[in-house]
C-alpha cells in the first residue's frame, strides 16, 4: 500500500494554480482530498473530474480569513473519515505594489489570506491533531520568504511570517507525533498574478512567468513531504525553476 493512501488531507486555496495541482496529485494517489477555496464551481468541476476517475474527493467552500470556516472544514473531515491527516494551508493572495502607491486594502487583504488564513488553519487542525496523536501542516511560503523583491515587500513580510510561524509551530509540537513542513516554491503558472492591479509590478511578472513551474511541480514536493513514513518529518523545501 501507497503511504498515501487513506489519509485524509484538506486543502485550502485548491480551486486553481498549486492548490488544484495538489489536489490532483494526492487524489490520483488514493487520498480522501477535501479541497476549499472560495470559487465553489471551480471546486465542482475539479472534484467532478477527478470523481470520474475514480478518485475520493469532497468539496467544502470556504473563505480562509473566516476562522468558523475553517473550522468548519476540519468538522467535515473528521465527521465524513473519522481523522485528519494533514492541512496543507496553500490559499494566498499577491497584489504586488510599491508601498509608496498606499494600497493599503491590498496590504490588508494579503496579511488577512496569507498570514490570518494560515493560523486559522492551524487553530481549526491543532486540537485535533494533538487529540489524534498524528497530523501534519504543510504551510506554503514562497522563496519571498527569505528575500525581499521590488514591489514585494508586503507579500514577502506574509511569506516571511509564515515561515516564522511554521518554524514555532514545529518546535512548540516536538514529541507530539504533528509533522510540520514549510514549502517555498519559486515562481510557478498559476493565477496568482491576476490579483496585481499595479501596473509596473504586473509588467515585472510577464518576465518572470516565463522561467515558470508547472504548479505539479510544487504538488509533487507536497506529496513528497507527506507520503514519508509517520517518523519522518520533511521541515523545509524549497522549489525554484532551473535556469
Ligand atoms: P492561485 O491564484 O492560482 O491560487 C490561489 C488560491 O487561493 C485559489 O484557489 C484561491 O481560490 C484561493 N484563495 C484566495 N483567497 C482565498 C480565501 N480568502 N479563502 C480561501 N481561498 C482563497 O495561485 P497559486 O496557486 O500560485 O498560489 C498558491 C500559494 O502558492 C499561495 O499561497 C501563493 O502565495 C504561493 N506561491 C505561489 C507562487 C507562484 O509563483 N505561483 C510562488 C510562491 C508561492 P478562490 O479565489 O476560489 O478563493
Amino acid at each position: 500500500m501507497k503511504a498515501i493512501q487513506e489519509k485524509t488531507v484538506i486543502i485550502t486555496g485548491a480551486s486553481s494554480g498549486i492548490g488544484e495541482a495538489t489536489a490532483r496529485e494526492l487524489a490520483r494517489g488514493g487520498a480522501n482530498v477535501i479541497i476549499g477555496a472560495r470559487r465553489l464551481g471551480k471546486l465542482e468541476a475539479l472534484a467532478s473530474s477527478l470523481q470520474a476517475e475514480g478518485a475520493s474527493v469532497a468539496v467544502h467552500q470556504l473563505d480562509v480569513t473566516e476562522l468558523s470556516q475553517m473550522q468548519a472544514v476540519v468538522k467535515f473531515a473528521i465527521d465524513r473519515y473519522g481523522r485528519v491527516d494533514a492541512i496543507v494551508n496553500n490559499a494566498g493572495i499577491m497584489p504586488l505594489s510599491p508601498l509608496a502607491s498606499l494600497k493599503i486594502e491590498e496590504w490588508d487583504r494579503m496579511i488577512d489570506v496569507n498570514i490570518r488564513g494560515v493560523l486559522h488553519g492551524i487553530a481549526a487542525g491543532l486540537p485535533v491533531m494533538k487529540e489524534q496523536g498524528f497530523g501534519q501542516f504543510v504551510n506554503v511560503a514562497s522563496i519571498g520568504a527569505y528575500e525581499v523583491s521590488p514591489t514585494a515587500a508586503v507579500y514577502c513580510a506574509t511569506k516571511y511570517a509564515v515561515r516564522a510561524i511554521t518554524d514555532g509551530l514545529r518546535q512548540e509540537v516536538a514529541g507530539q507525533g504533528i509533522r510540520v513542513t514549510l514549502v517555498s516554491p519559486g515562481v510557478t503558472e498559476s493565477e496568482l498574478a491576476e490579483t496585481i492591479t499595479d501596473h509596473e509590478a504586473r509588467e515585472l511578472m510577464q518576465e518572470y512567468r516565463r522561467i515558470a513551474l508547472p504548479a505539479s511541480a510544487i504538488a509533487r514536493a507536497i506529496t513528497y513531504a507527506i507520503e514519508q513514513p509517520a517518523g519522518v518529518d520533511v521541515n523545509e523545501l524549497v522549489i525554484r525553476p532551473t535556469v
